[in-house]
């Protein structure tokens, strides 16, 4: 069953960025846990998950499990290995939106979901997505509307070191991160060898 898509936003109908503005005032509404409700806007169809309840940096809003694992990515799942994508349970955390200026993080070593910083009731809950997303299945143009947006999101790989700096990010991702790291000083320095190796290389002249 493909979602519904909006003419204004790149993405299908959940997770879509766009949604943030149009949540906030035309949505009903359902309460999914004592903490948070499930919004949708009644325009856009589109979903976000919003505290009910108050949290500071650092509390655990709640514990997380799969309902399915997949060997590739979907606008759904949360990577959590190289060819391994979960389907979140409960399924409403699936409903949870990007931003450049996350305040959640989904914490895969602990199967936890961690306040980054301070929450009040109607904050909607958002994480970077590529905390967890090494290459995103569905990349999309980003309207959150952070002074630190990035515009175009698709996924840790598509980042520099500087975007990615003082960020929250799992294991996995700063594994990838090491290796592209690693990978680069190899083939930067294989560079170097050849043309020291070269004809004429060296440079002396
Ligand atoms: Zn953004």
């Amino acid at each position: 069953m493909a979602p519904a898509v909006d003419a204004d936003c790149e993405r299908p109908a959940v997770h879509c960025p766009a949604t943030y503005r149009a949540l906030a005032d035309n949505f009903s509404s359902k309460t999914v846990s004592p903490w948070c409700e499930h919004r949708k806007c009644l325009t856009t169809g589109h979903n976000g998950i919003f505290a009910t309840t108050s949290f500071a940096a650092g509390d655990v809003l709640c514990k997380f499990g799969h309902s399915a694992i997949y060997e590739q990515p979907t606008y759904q799942t949360l990577q959590v290995g190289a060819s391994k994508h979960i389907l979140l349970s409960p399924e409403w955390l699936e409903n949870t939106n990007h931003s450049c200026d996350p305040n959640v993080f989904f914490n895969t070593e602990a199967s936890a979901l961690l306040a980054l910083r301070a929450i009040a009731p109607g904050d909607e809950l958002c994480f970077f997505y590529p905390s967890t997303e090494w290459a995103m299945g569905e990349p999309f143009a980003c309207r959150c509307g952070a002074a630190t947006c990035l515009g175009h999101v698709a996924g840790a790989s598509a980042l520099t070191p500087q975007q990615l700096e003082g960020r929250r990010l799992t294991p996995y991702i700063q594994q990838r991160l090491a290796e592209a790291a690693a990978a680069k000083a190899a083939t930067a320095e294989a560079a170097k060898a050849a043309e020291a190796a070269a004809p004429g290389g060296g440079g002396s002249g």
